[in-house]
């Protein structure tokens, strides 16, 4: 029995020019870190991607937070402690009142059609609604995202963030992890996603994907336009509880 359905929010819940947004976000911090530590902020990049890169790696092995490890990178490369609390303040203080701004422009941040019907459908359907973002961000970074997603915080039952995740998209362990914390298994929750490879646990853990992308992924129990999405989900759970029987 489906009790869970789980958003991934980027070009799911949000229409957002993801490359820009993560180029703003990475001058704007090295920028910030850059004033902190009297370093010229092109010289902190490399080290940021290299942190994003080593918390995204799917053959990770450690127990960290995606957040310690993203801190032991970056220090490794640069001797900046993030999580020092001065300077984790600083970028807390960046993150609420600078990024708001960001969203504008190149970047295109807007709700993605029929979206936020699919959650109050989920909602409605008395089912457990969860966003399951690619956990590269801080809460505020994913609050901000929602706002321009025309969703709220209240929408869902849990979110995972950089500092709660210890894997990123598609590891099983992070959607695992994730179903666990809810109080599930894999197969009583719907993934709903846009990316063909990211929003499909990896290796499979029996979790269907709802996909709403422009691929045509072999895996995905649904694939079709958000805009259909809220009126098909009671069909598509009717559909997956029958298949579960
Ligand atoms: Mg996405």
């Amino acid at each position: 029995m489906i009790k869970a359905v789980l958003f991934d929010l980027d070009d799911t819940l949000l229409d957002i020019n993801l490359t820009a947004f993560l180029g703003r976000y990475i001058l704007g911090l090295s920028g910030i870190l850059g004033l902190i530590d009297r370093t010229p902020a092109p010289m902190l990049q490399p080290a940021l991607l290299q942190a994003y890169l080593a918390i995204d790696s799917q053959k990770r092995k450690d127990d960290l937070t995606n957040y310690d490890l993203f801190c032991a990178c970056f220090y490794r490369r640069t001797g900046i402690p993030l999580s020092d609390p001065l300077i984790s303040q600083t970028i807390s203080c960046f993150e609420r009142t600078v990024l708001p701004s960001y969203g504008k422009g190149i970047v295109q941040a807007a709700p993605r059609r029929g979206m936020p019907q699919a959650v109050e459908k989920v909602h409605e359907l008395g089912l457990v609604c969860a966003l399951a973002s690619n956990p590269v961000f801080s809460l505020d970074v994913d609050r901000m995202r929602m706002r321009w997603a025309d969703v709220s915080e209240r929408d869902f039952e849990a979110i995972t963030t950089i500092n709660n995740s210890r894997r990123c998209k598609p590891s099983a362990v992070y959607y695992q992890d994730f179903i666990t914390k809810l109080g599930f298994e894999p197969r009583e929750c719907l993934m709903v996603g846009n990316d063909a490879t990211r929003d499909f646990p990896r290796p499979d853990i029996g979790m269907h994907t709802l996909y709403v992308g422009h691929a045509r992924p072999r895996r995905a129990f649904w694939r079709g336009k958000p805009e259909r999405l809220a009126a098909d989900l009671p069909l598509i759970i009717d559909a997956v509880n029958e298949q579960s029987r």
